[in-house]
Order: structure tokens, then C-alpha cells, then sequence
């Protein structure tokens, strides 16, 4: 990560593939969601200044990115909160490894995943509000419809990893009717994403 950093800088700090420009959601602040892993992640950063590697990278920054928030805003926040961020071990975690904004230099795919890899991996969705196994229900977990509706939006830019092509057949399998139910419940998440 020091290597890389010292030779993509400065315009590693400006990259930007995904062309992803969404604000971060204010609960990131305040810890203030009914996501139960969201919650729990985000206490655990603003109380102590730390988290687990894996809550960094599969919770909070798995959920900025599932949301297409720029990278600067994910940057901002992680060197603000953590105490061990500094930013030559920072900025390639989160910028290349997380957000995927370099387009493959640090990571060779996304590391998004649905509510269903949340669930395998840890008990925060059996006391939670909504239901990891639903796609696009009143209760249905918000990463598994960002998961699809992310997939579908970054098509373009992603269907030619080789990593992602198992997903990609998956989604392409979708109806139509279910691939536009996740289109519309996705914006609805992004566009009210502080009453998730
Ligand atoms: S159901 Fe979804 S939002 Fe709730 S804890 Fe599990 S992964 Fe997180």
C-alpha cells in the first residue's frame, strides 16, 4: 500500500471510475440507522476510533459504495474517524481497495456484497428491522437492492471483469419486472437514505 501510494500519487487522490457522486449519508455521523450491521459498524468507529478490518471494508465502505457515494466524501470520513487513518495506508485502502475508484490498480473487482454475505458472516441481521432474504419488499434488506441495482448501473464498466461475470449471468437471468422492482426501490433507498 506505501508503494503504491507513493507511486500513483497525486492523482491517486482524484480518481474516480466508477464516476460515483452521491453524498454520504448523515447517519454515517450519528449511527442513527434501522440497518442493524450499519448501526452497530458506525457506533463501534465513532465511540472507539477503530473497527474491525472487515466491518470497514464490508459494512460501511461495502454500503458507501453500494450507494455510489464519491469517493472523497468515504475518504474524508475514514481519515476523520479512525485513529490509525493516515493517509498513505488510508487512501489505497479506501479509494482503491473499497470503493474501487481506481478502477483495479489496489483490488481486481468491487468488494460489494448483498445482505445474504452480511448474514453468513455475522449475527447483526437477526436482530435487525429488515429481512436479508427479500430483494425489493417494504422490509427488504437495503444492500441486497443496492447490490442488484449497483450491478445493473455499473454494467457498463464492470461486465468485463472477469471476476464479476458470475454475478453479471445472475443478474442477467432476472426478469424485467424484478430487475425495474430493484431500479425503483434503489432510488427510493438513495433518495431517503437517512429514514433506512
Ligand atoms: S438484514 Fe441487511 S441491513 Fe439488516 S443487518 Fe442484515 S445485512 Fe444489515
Amino acid at each position: 500500500m506505501r508503494g503504491m501510494y507513493w507511486m500513483l500519487m497525486p492523482n491517486y487522490k482524484k480518481e474516480n471510475f466508477l464516476e460515483n457522486k452521491n453524498k454520504l449519508p448523515n447517519f454515517f455521523w450519528t449511527g442513527e440507522t434501522k440497518m442493524n450491521c450499519l448501526k452497530n459498524a458506525i457506533h463501534n468507529s465513532l465511540d472507539n476510533g477503530y473497527a474491525h478490518h472487515i466491518q470497514r471494508l464490508m459494512i460501511t465502505g461495502n454500503f458507501a459504495l453500494l450507494t455510489q457515494v464519491h469517493p472523497d466524501e468515504i475518504d474524508a470520513w475514514y481519515l476523520g474517524i479512525y485513529v490509525d487513518a493516515i493517509e498513505w495506508v488510508q487512501l489505497p485502502n479506501t479509494r482503491g481497495m473499497s470503493q474501487f475508484a481506481d478502477g483495479g490498480k489496489i483490488a481486481t473487482k468491487p468488494y460489494v456484497s448483498s445482505g445474504s454475505y452480511i448474514g453468513k458472516m455475522s449475527n447483526y441481521c437477526d436482530a435487525c428491522t429488515y429481512n436479508k432474504a427479500k430483494k425489493f419488499e417494504d422490509d427488504a434488506c437495503p444492500f441486497n437492492t443496492l447490490y442488484w441495482n449497483f450491478l445493473e448501473e455499473k454494467q457498463e464498466k464492470l461486465k468485463t471483469n472477469f471476476r464479476m461475470k458470475m454475478m453479471y449471468s445472475v443478474l442477467n437471468k432476472m426478469s424485467n419486472e424484478d430487475r425495474i422492482k430493484i431500479a425503483e426501490k434503489a432510488n427510493h433507498i438513495i433518495e431517503n437514505i437517512d429514514a433506512y
